[in-house]
């Protein structure tokens, strides 16, 4: 039976169907009218300089307020978005909103850039560059607080179409960093073809360090990056230990729940107070 489907749908459900895929059936559908229903809303995420003592930025996560099913995470449903082609007006929708929460912090003193998680399918538009410019146009935003996260994963359908696109976006000065870095297969021979700003260091990296091996790792990714004027972003810090290993290690940017959670826009000026009060991630002193 197809229940809580609104009126005029149908949906044919077999026996065969495991609740699974019941519910991505129910997703597919419930997502090409969530843009139009507004159900969609971005929580930002603080990266931390360690070195600085200064915010590094946010980034941009997208969330979606099922009206049934509550919180939908973006893991699950942005797979389904990349499979429909629904993932395409949606990035649009996540890089206007990005670009115009981040000018209103700026308007109100906070300048911060804030990037936005980027799909392959947005280079196979032929339109991104165009787009890109439209957007910051629109929501007056400087190119250079912007920042697109891409993952090592795409980049290997059509890397010549990629690089060139990123070329000319870099060229307008909008940041390119590559996202969960480590966990895709051709992490290190990428570098020196993808044009990048920052690697950001998957959040498993983090989680592992008590590993020897995991550590030479690292280290040799924060060297090589060093080398080739990379930002290291490590993702998923959680605790204090964490981030011991990662300065050790020479990494000194931070993403994740010890920094603060993903958040709503309204709350980001309150985090910046409380923080700033508690003085969290600030290196003890002897
Ligand atoms: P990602 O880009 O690697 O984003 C980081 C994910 O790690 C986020 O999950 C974030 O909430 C989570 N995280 C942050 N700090 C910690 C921590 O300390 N510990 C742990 N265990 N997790 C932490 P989220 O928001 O569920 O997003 C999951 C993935 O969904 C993202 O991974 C990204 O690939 C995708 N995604 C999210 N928003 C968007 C979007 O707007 N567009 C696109 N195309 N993809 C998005
Ligand atoms: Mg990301
Ligand atoms: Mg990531
Ligand atoms: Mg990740």
């Amino acid at each position: 039976k197809a229940k809580g489907l609104g009126k005029n749908q149908y949906c044919v459900y077999t026996d065969e169907m495991g609740v699974q895929e019941v519910r991505k059936m129910e997703l597919e559908k419930d997502l090409q009218r969530a843009l139009e229903h507004n159900e969609f809303y971005m929580e930002y995420q603080p990266k931390w300089n360690v070195k600085t003592n200064q915010l590094y930025g946010f980034e941009a996560l997208i969330r979606w307020h099922h009206p049934r099913l509550g919180i939908v995470p973006p893991g699950e449903f942005i797979p389904i978005a990349e499979e429909t082609g629904l993932i395409i007006p949606i990035t649009r929708w996540t890089l206007e909103q990005a670009c115009r929460e981040c000018k209103a912090w700026q308007d109100r003193g906070m300048a911060q850039p804030v990037s936005v998680n980027l799909s392959v399918r947005m280079f196979q538009t032929d339109t991104l560059v165009e787009y890109l410019t439209s957007v910051l146009k629109k929501t007056e935003l400087g190119p250079q607080y912007l920042e697109l996260e891409i993952t090592e994963s795409m980049v290997i359908y059509d890397i010549q179409e990629i690089v060139r696109q990123l070329d000319i976006i870099r060229r307008m000065g909008v940041r390119v960093s590559m996202d969960d870095f480590g966990t895709g297969y051709s992490s290190i021979g990428l570098l020196d073809r993808i044009p990048i700003d920052a690697l950001k260091l998957d959040r498993l990296f983090t989680h592992d360090l008590e590993t020897p091996s995991k550590r030479a790792i690292v280290h040799a990714i924060v060297l090589m990056a060093e080398n080739l004027k990379l930002d290291v972003i490590a993702e998923g810090v959680e605790n204090q230990e964490h981030i011991a290993f990662l300065t050790e290690l020479g990494c000194h940017v931070m993403q994740g729940y010890f920094y603060g959670r993903p958040m709503k826009d309204d709350k980001i000026t309150e985090w910046l107070q409380g923080f700033a009060q508690e003085g969290l991630g600030r290196p003890k002193e002897g």
